[in-house]
């Protein structure tokens, strides 16, 4: 077993938390920009990402200096692209595939949103996900498919995904539409500095931890273990090829051996009720 790719092989002290997918009442939000950033704010996170359906929201910086704001788009054609760090919007006619790769040239941050929403959980298909390239990831966590149908998870689509040796990142997003869901799930980005370019780095590159309560302190990966430790977790599972647990430790802290594990590895941590935290996979050759 080698390490192909190790998300966390670089580590800094600091982390940032923040928002991806968030609607301000340009589209279907409830406040306008400026004071949806603001409840972020008074919420405690550090970025937030404005993407409005087809519309992109601008607030001036000068107003925030608290927080990093990004600017985006939900481009919603049949199925939803959220399109983080872009200034224009792009037409529906467009193949997805063009949309991701005059995104990612844009430097912009591409995320297949919500892929079990809908009576049938297809609003992505597995076909899709798995022909379409060059996405940096897809949300594993969407928290306004919780009152839609459908789940709000797609841990299951990842696993798929990640077993077909497709290397994309999990994101737990809020979808905000109400002022109510900040709060109900976050990205905590591990970075160099407090900057836009570090946290998009860290967010493309997976330095990062999806999370819906559950805090990691750390994430390290050395001499073929995982060892992962938590503020609040009341126990850790290995999880590896095709989505299966090969190991559950009681507590907050655990050392896993990546021994047993095939193609991949991430750890999900699991606290009080519904809370959980997603660490991203390591790639194993
Ligand atoms: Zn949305």
């Amino acid at each position: 077993m080698l390490i192909a790719d190790n998300p966390y092989a670089q580590r800094y002290p600091l982390w940032l938390k923040g928002n991806l997918h968030t609607h301000t009442a340009l589209s279907d939000g409830e406040l306008p920009p400026e004071e949806t950033v603001q409840a972020c704010v008074r919420r405690g996170y550090d970025y937030v990402a404005l993407s409005d359906h087809d519309v992109i929201a601008a607030v001036p910086e000068e107003h925030f200096p608290q927080i990093i704001v990004l600017s985006g788009v939900e481009h919603s054609a049949q199925q939803h692209i959220l399109r983080v760090n872009v200034l224009s919007t792009l037409p529906h006619d467009l193949s997805y595939q063009s949309v991701i790769d005059l995104t990612v040239q844009a430097g912009g941050l591409v995320i297949l949103n919500h892929p079990n929403w809908g009576e049938n959980y297809d609003h992505w298909r597995d076909s899709q996900l798995s022909t379409l390239e060059r996405y940096h990831g897809i949300e594993i966590y969407n928290n306004v498919i919780e009152y839609l149908e459908g789940s709000a998870y797609a841990l299951d689509r990842w696993d798929r995904l990640l077993s077909q040796g497709k290397r994309v990142w999990g994101y737990a997003n809020e979808d905000t539409h109400r002022i109510f869901q900040i709060g109900s799930a976050w990205n905590m980005v591990n970075v160099r500095e407090r900057s836009r370019e570090a946290l998009l780095e860290g967010l493309k590159t997976g330095r990062f931890y999806a999370s819906r309560g559950v805090i990691l302190e750390e994430i390290a990966v050395e001499d073929g273990y995982l060892r992962v430790r938590s503020a609040n977790a009341k126990e850790l599972r290995l999880i590896s090829l095709n989505g299966e647990v090969l190991e559950r430790v009681t507590g907050s802290a655990a050392t896993f051996s990546l021994s047993q594990a095939r193609v991949y590895a991430r750890v999900e941590a699991i606290g009080e009720g519904s809370a959980r935290a997603w660490t991203q996979p390591v790639f194993l050759e």
